[in-house]
């Protein structure tokens, strides 16, 4: 089994050092190439000497049976995907593409219609449970597309989550993706303004979050980025502008299904307004520093 990957990042990186640590002959890519040495690193400390970088996604692709990748937004995955030095020039036929990025449903009609051109299966397979899930290979798999090709990737899927649903025909995981993520986001600043009303109104900080956890209003989001919030450092492993990617991919699909998501709109206008202010890069959590500074607390 060859496996190339393609877009090491939080999440691929720690992805592809699982599989590395897993002993399969690995190709990787990225622009940044100490993010390919980083995976390497890793799989040579295992014992893993079969891990090789390319200079392109096709060269990567080229002779693998399975493609990953994990990557930015929909207009990077088209061009990794689509361009001459992209992955489908590289990709033998029966071979298979997974996608694990957060992904649009108009992006995936197009690369899937060029996949299957060339013979190449195509699953959509975004994932859930962040850096720490990814390092862990606990993370949730949303897969959608050919059950039978599931089926022949699944072994390699557990080598990266221990959730792994195939959920129906292609795009299905994109959209139980989305649906999901826009969680985190709503209830990030949820958490932001009742902490923010409960410290304006005099009670101390700490003891708020420690209400919040405790009540009705108790989640993982004020479970993992409350301490995060309060301690004014706003860190965890995913770019504020990614985040108001997923939102921007939520308005898409509800369009796209007719349904009104009003407190998704305001909640888009707030991560825009905060990648404005303080740029693609930063933590998501600047979002809530973003509220914060608008109320001076
Ligand atoms: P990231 O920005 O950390 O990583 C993206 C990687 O892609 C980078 O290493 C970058 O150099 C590389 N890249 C960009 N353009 C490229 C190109 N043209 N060719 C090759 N490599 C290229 O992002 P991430 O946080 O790892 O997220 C990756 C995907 O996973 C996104 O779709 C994101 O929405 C999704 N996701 C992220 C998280 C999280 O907690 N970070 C959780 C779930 C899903």
């Amino acid at each position: 089994m060859r496996i190339a990957f393609i877009g090491l990042g939080n999440m691929g990186g720690p992805m592809a050092s699982n599989l590395a640590r897993a002993g399969y002959e690995l190709a990787l890519f990225d622009l940044d190439s100490n993010k390919v040495d980083a995976v390497r690193a890793t799989g040579a400390a295992a014992g893993n000497h079969a891990i090789s970088s390319a200079t392109t996604a096709a060269e990567a692709a080229s002779g693998a049976d399975i493609a990953f990748t994990s990557l930015p937004n929909p207009k990077i995955i088209e061009a990794v995907a689509l361009s001459e030095q992209g992955i489908l020039a590289g990709l033998p036929k029966a071979s298979v593409w997974i996608d694990l990025s957060t992904n649009n449903l108009e992006c995936e009609r197009r690369i899937r219609a060029a996949a299957t051109d060339r013979e190449i299966a195509f699953l959509d397979a975004p994932v859930t449970g962040g850096i720490e899930g990814a390092a862990a290979g606990t993370l949730m798999i949303m897969v959608g597309g050919d059950k039978h090709v599931f089926a022949r990737c699944k072994p390699v899927l557990e080598k990266i989550g221990n959730r792994i649903m195939h959920l129906g025909p292609h795009g299905a995981g994109y959209v139980a993706k989305i649906s999901q993520v826009v969680l985190c986001y709503l209830n990030s600043v949820a958490l932001s303004e009742a902490l923010m009303l409960g410290v304006m109104g005099g009670v101390p900080a700490a003891t708020m979050l420690g209400i919040i956890q405790g009540s009705t209003g108790a989640s993982y989001v004020a479970d993992r980025y409350g301490p995060a919030i309060l301690d004014g450092s706003y860190d965890h492993g995913f770019a504020l502008g990614l985040a108001h990617k997923d939102l921007v991919l939520t308005l898409e699909l509800a369009r796209t299904v007719g349904a009104t998501l009003p407190m998704c709109e305001q909640v888009e206008a707030i991560y825009k307004k905060a990648v404005d202010q303080y740029g693609f890069d930063q933590n998501h959590l600047m979002a809530v520093k973003l509220l914060e500074e608008q109320n001076g607390t």
